[in-house]
């Protein structure tokens, strides 16, 4: 690692791999990843990216409304006209500069599919693994360019403000480690460890957002968190990562059947199984409810093997490894914990309220969701606004030269080991405060005991580990959205 550099990027997700790619080769850019490149939400996302590519089928002002829709009308209009007009034309440079494989029909046009809450077939995707091919592609790009270095296993977990930029405090493996630059951009994607059961990659545990908060930026909407209606719910229900059940398995058409087997969105919403995610969650919640079960599936079973098996390869393979045949009998499903809309406010080019400090991607807000995403509108928004961010510095880079003081001395790593069980215990009050419909008097206990947990972190003098960092990412995740939910 070198002293000091143009940039410094703390994520390899698709905001932040897509940012480092927008900058001219004369820029020397640091991308940081806690695991190895790969390992991010943006690895698993299976669906596709939402974008108005034919605009004879389709047009930029029905995204537009599809997308506010979904997010109950909260979302920012300006934000959400620039992720619809200008994401095509990203999305065009994923494979025609890129290389993304999106599965095409054949007379070779793009074959796009439709997901819960679009109007149109808009969803470009790579059978069901899309974000797979679109990491896989944009980390061979990266690689290829000599002014951008990778540091993989190197978790940024605290930022010191200096004239003129930042010093980006390190731990690289078990060891300490200080850089400089005048311009950071933290892309740490989601906080889906926060809660019990997530879609999530364990890298998701909300870093970013702590950096950026205890730096005194603004947090908003932290908890407007998306629990997606469909995550696995056969084989083995201990793991904390649940395998996601893509919404482009109902866009096909599948069925959502009770604990009798039987149809019940016509209770809940006119939409049916193509209601937005946020309905389609709660009126699982709301049914069990009714029913006293939990029992829930997706039946798409009829559409027959052959489809299903090209269709949603990876879908298949996965349940059929925990004894479930899609083409034969229904998928057993429940919500879980899937997308944080909230995050670091940002304005239109991804800056934070700090001055050369930006944020793109799931960690931050740009306001374009909403109090409820649309599917396949999260890789767009980290296309967009990864690339504004980098556009918004190369356009204010010539302004001074950057002369860091000398770099401090790593922070020593030794103390006192981490408390078991402290992460679990975060885990278990966020689900019973604020999963899906919150619960007001476990979200005040809740509170007072994460207050504690926040307390003894920042004064137990504990050894600076991946796991000290993490559980001080939950503690402060768990404490900004259970008092949002209280002031809400
Ligand atoms: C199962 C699943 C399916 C999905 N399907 C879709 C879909 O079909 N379409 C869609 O639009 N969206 C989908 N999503 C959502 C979408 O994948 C994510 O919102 C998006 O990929 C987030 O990208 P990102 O770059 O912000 O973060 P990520 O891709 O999560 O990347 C975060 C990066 O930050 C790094 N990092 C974290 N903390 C630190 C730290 N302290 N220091 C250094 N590095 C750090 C990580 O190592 C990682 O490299 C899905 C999500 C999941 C989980």
């Amino acid at each position: 690692m070198l002293k000091q550099y143009d940039v410094i990027i703390a994520g390899s997700g698709v905001a932040g791999l897509y940012c480092a790619l927008n900058f001219p080769a004369d820029k020397t850019v640091l991308v940081l990843c806690k695991e190895n490149m790969e390992e991010s939400n943006t690895d698993l996302a299976q669906g596709g990216v939402a974008a108005v590519l034919d605009l004879q089928e389709d047009s930029y002002d029905l995204h537009i409304e599809d997308t506010m829709i979904a997010g109950h009308r909260e979302n920012d209009p300006v934000s959400v006209d620039l992720l619809v007009k200008e994401g095509p034309c990203d999305v065009r440079r994923l494979y025609q500069e890129f290389g993304v494989d999106f599965d095409k029909r054949p007379d070779g046009s793009l074959n796009a599919t439709l997901e819960g809450g679009h109007c149109r077939r808009r969803i470009v995707h790579h059978k069901d693994s899309t974000g797979h091919e679109i990491s896989q592609k944009l980390c061979a790009a990266v690689r290829q360019r000599s002014n951008i270095e990778i540091a993989e296993y190197s978790i940024l977990y605290h930022l010191d403000r200096i004239d003129g930029g930042f010093f980006a405090h390190i731990l690289q493996k078990d060891q300490a480690v200080v850089t400089a630059a005048p311009y950071v951009v933290l892309a740490t994607g989601g906080i889906g460890q926060v809660y019990r059961y997530t879609t999530n990659s364990p890298i998701a545990t909300g870093d970013g957002i702590r950096l950026a908060w205890e730096m005194g930026c603004r947090i908003s909407h932290l908890d407007y968190v998306q629990f997606h209606p469909s995550s696995f719910a056969g084989g083995d229900t201990t793991t904390r990562q649940r395998f996601l059940i893509s919404e482009a398995v109902r866009g096909e058409g599948a069925y959502l059947l009770n604990c009798h087997k039987e149809r019940f969105m016509h209770l809940y919403d006119q939409r049916l199984e193509l209601a937005p995610r946020d309905v389609v969650a709660k009126s699982i919640i709301l049914e069990s409810r009714r029913q006293a079960d939990e029992h829930f599936y997706l039946d798409i079973a009829y559409k027959g093997e052959e489809f299903l098996k090209k269709r949603f390869p990876m879908i298949y393979e996965k349940c059929l490894a925990s004894g479930v045949d899609m083409t034969k009998e229904p998928i057993p499903i429940f919500p879980c914990h899937h997308y944080l809309m909230g995050g670091i406010r940002v304005n239109t080019n991804a800056k934070t309220d700090i001055d050369r400090l930006y944020a793109a991607g799931e960690c931050a807000c740009t306001g374009v969701h909403g109090r409820n995403r649309l599917a396949s509108n999260s890789l767009l928004e980290g296309l967009v606004f990864g690339r504004r961010a980098a556009q918004d510095i190369c356009r204010k880079m010539h302004q001074g030269q950057f002369t860091p003081p000398p770099l401090p001395q790593p922070d020593n790593t030794h103390g006192a080991p981490l408390p078991k069980g402290m992460d679990t215990a975060i885990n278990d009050i966020m689900q019973r405060a604020s999963f899906v419909l919150p619960d007001m008097g476990a979200v005040r206990e809740g509170l007072k005991t994460i207050d504690r947990y926040m307390a003894r972190l920042k004064m137990g003098q504990f050894a600076l580990t991946r796991e000290y960092i993490e559980t001080l990412s939950l503690a402060t995740m768990a404490h900004i959205i259970l008092k949002e939910i209280q002031a809400r």
